[in-house]
């Protein structure tokens, strides 16, 4: 079975990119994946804008091939983002640092608490794991791009309306910051001055 785009039959089926509910009647994004526990395929389930936004190497060619899907100018600009600048799938959220724990995966610094930061997520093993975050200034370093907005919109619905001009202005002004490799214990280099 090829992958598919059309309307849910039901209620019952999951998005693998938002966790949430795929509702009756909406179309629905299914990946073909070989069943790894014995003969034929399974299908995985995403909304429409979900599998723009994080499945648009597998998504684009079959929303090409289907026609009348609702949105479809707005879902290929998504899916032509993602093409364009591939580490953008990533994008879980944007969101503000809870605490002072977590280390910036593209410089390496430490991420203050309450700074501005990205969180990302990775495609593993037919399911999104979490991968760490970034600063919001390290964002156009690392995703190659400072065109980010329409994406963390959609990402990030909780975003205050003054985090989301803060975050404009850093995505928009940040200097670029070169990428810091990660050492053989996966930590990354302790920051100068930290003993621990
Ligand atoms: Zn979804
Ligand atoms: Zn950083």
């Amino acid at each position: 079975m090829p992958d598919v785009i059309a309307p849910a039959p039901t209620a019952r089926s999951k998005c693998r990119g938002c966790s949430r509910t795929i509702e009756k009647g909406a179309f629905r994004f299914g990946e073909a994946e070989a069943n790894p526990f014995g003969e034929g395929e399974t299908q995985r389930w995403f909304h429409l804008e979900c599998a723009a936004l994080k499945r648009p190497e597998r998504f684009g060619p079959a929303l090409e091939a289907t026609p009348d899907v609702p949105e479809r100018d707005a879902l290929r600009e998504i899916v032509k983002s993602g093409l364009d600048h591939p580490r953008v799938v990533r994008i879980l959220r944007a969101e503000r640092a809870p605490s002072a724990r977590a280390h910036c995966r593209h410089c390496r610094e430490l991420i203050e608490k309450g700074a501005l930061r990205i969180a990302l997520e990775i495609w593993e093993d037919g399911r999104f794991s979490p991968m760490g975050s970034i600063h919001a200034g390290c964002a156009p370093s690392y995703f190659e791009t400072r065109e980010l907005m329409p994406r963390i919109e959609r990402t990030s619905p909780d975003l205050s309306a003054a985090d989301r001009t803060a975050l404009e202005e850093t995505l928009r002004t940040a200097p670029e910051v070169p990428y810091v490799e990660r050492d053989e214990s996966g930590e990354g280099a302790p920051p100068a001055g930290e003993t621990s």
